[in-house]
């Protein structure tokens, strides 16, 4: 047996978190590091690394605790929005190995980006190529 994921060990009450919802298939806790006050991490129990792992039926549990949870969280922070996302691998920042929705909740004036920020440099590319990138996605779809 793998060691359990800290998300597991908070879950367990193994290690102190602050939980503020949870089903039998997902759970949500206050980011011990904050970006934003509420800024909040929707995960299954199982501890699926990433979003491709879980089935279908837990990713739809996640997202339905998201879609209940960020009016909650953004009242209850007085939040004027919020940024939800996932870092789905480590390329793309994820640091803990266990599926988690960030739940951000945003500011006016917070001085923040969009997720259009999260990469370093923009793509540069034209219609075909883009054209192109959709037939290879469409074509691992059948
Ligand atoms: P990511 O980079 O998407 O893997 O984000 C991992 C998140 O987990 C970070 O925002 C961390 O602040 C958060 N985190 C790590 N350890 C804990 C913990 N013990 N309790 C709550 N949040 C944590």
């Amino acid at each position: 047996m793998s060691e359990p994921t800290i998300f597991e060990r908070i879950i367990e009450g193994d290690v102190p978190g602050h939980i503020v919802y949870e089903t039998e298939t997902v759970a949500a806790f206050l980011d011990a590091n904050p970006l934003t006050p509420g800024h909040t991490l929707v995960v299954p129990k199982e501890p699926y690394t990433r979003l491709r792992d879980a089935p279908p039926e837990v990713v739809t549990d996640v997202f339905e605790a998201v879609r209940t949870l960020s009016p909650a969280i953004e009242d209850a922070v007085d939040a004027d929005a919020a940024t939800i996302g996932v870092n789905d691998g480590t390329a793309a920042g994820q640091e803990v190995s266990h599926l988690h929705v960030h739940v951000v909740p945003r500011f006016e004036g917070d001085g923040g980006g969009s997720i259009h920020t999260a990469v370093g440099s923009v793509a540069d590319l034209d219609d075909d190529e883009i054209g192109e990138i959709g037939s290879e996605i469409a074509a691992r779809l059948g």
